[in-house]
């Protein structure tokens, strides 16, 4: 199959990069490296199976170009991590929606199959835990930024359904829940790679509000792999919505604490008030959780590597990228 990865040099486009081409596929990818780099898709340049593309999604003939050769399209091209999304709201809506538009129109125009990455954001305040797909979506008000990227994401998951009742376009939307592993730049918040960095470095570990909000992490080798399954299974899953991530919760006091055992570098915790870590009037969320059995009776599929697996592949990593440094 050739499949086109929209986001392809970001974190779980480059990892899923590695799967579809390990397992025989075709890729070509389109980043424009707003926070995908080049160094993740430097291990594949030299594969014949394997094309790259540097553009913006708003570039209609080089996006037409590479569906019009592609079956399936993986769209997870975004604006990502809360961070940035409050730092730069209109940013994140234009590329969101106008993106996820942009590649609906040409799936639609070559019939491929296309997935559509949206996020457990969606779920905001929602307090019925776990979070399963056909669950009311309780948003927060539009004065607050942070809204901004579960609606724009939600608008993306409408568009991809509606291409699905209206065009008989087989569409699949997965919701990402908390993925991480080895690559995950930490520049946009996320918790994982930060609390490891600054382990290693043996600086203080960030934690912010009380650290009783919990979180489920899924190592992005199982996401990518839920991706591929999918992928292949059009006829049971187009024109669905389904949650991807782990079931395994854990509060960000417990991530800190089995991050500084198993880096062993005697690193102490720090709580920073959320008024000072994000935007005043930020609105963390307490608890997230997926319900998993849709996908699982799906396609079979459920994570298969633990929080401390998870943890010490992100610090195998991290300590060879500062090793290098
Ligand atoms: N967090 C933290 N310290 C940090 C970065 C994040 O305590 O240095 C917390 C953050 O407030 C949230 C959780 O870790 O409660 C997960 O944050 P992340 O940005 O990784 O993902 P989110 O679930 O918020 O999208």
């Amino acid at each position: 199959m050739h499949v086109l990865i929209t986001g392809g040099a970001g974190f779980i486009g480059s990892h899923l990069t590695r799967h579809l081409l390990d397992r025989g596929d075709t890729v070509s990818i389109l980043d424009n490296l707003s926070t995908g780099s080049f160094a993740n898709i430097e291990p594949f340049v030299a594969n014949p199976r394997y094309h790259f593309a540097i553009d913006t999604l708003d570039n209609p003939l080089v996006l037409d170009r590479l569906a019009s050769q592609a079956d399936a399209i993986i769209h997870l091209a975004a604006a990502v991590g809360v961070q940035l999304v409050v730092e730069r709201p209109t940013e994140t809506i234009e590329t969101n929606v106008l993106g996820t538009h942009a590649v609906l129109s040409a799936a639609r125009r070559y019939r491929c199959r296309t997935l559509i990455a949206s996020t457990s954001e969606v779920y905001g305040k929602g307090v019925k835990i776990p979070f399963s797909e056909e669950d009311d979506l309780l948003l927060g008000p539009s004065s607050r930024s942070r809204w901004s990227y579960a609606a724009s994401k939600l608008l993306d998951e409408f568009l991809g359904l509606a291409a699905y009742r209206e065009h008989a376009l087989p569409v699949t939307v997965v919701r990402f829940f908390n993925t991480v592993g080895p690559g995950q730049t930490g520049r946009y918040g996320m918790v994982v790679p930060r609390f490891v960095r600054q382990a290693l470095r043996g600086e203080e570990i960030t934690v912010y509000g009380d650290g009783e909000q919990s979180r489920c992490f899924c190592h992005v080798y199982d996401t990518v792999n839920a991706l591929a399954s999918l992928l292949d299974q059009p006829d049971q899953t187009a024109g669905q919505i389904y949650n991807v991530g782990s079931r395994q919760e854990v509060t960000i006091n417990q991530l800190a604490q089995e991050v500084i055992a198993r880096a062993g570098t005697g690193s102490t915790i720090r709580y920073v008030p959320y008024s000072e870590a994000y935007a005043p009037g930020f609105e963390d969320m307490r608890r997230r959780v997926p319900d998993m059995t849709k996908l699982q009776t799906a396609i079979g599929w459920q994570a298969t590597r633990n929080l401390g697996q998870i943890l010490d592949d992100v610090i195998a990593y991290e300590r060879a990228r500062l090793a290098l440094a």
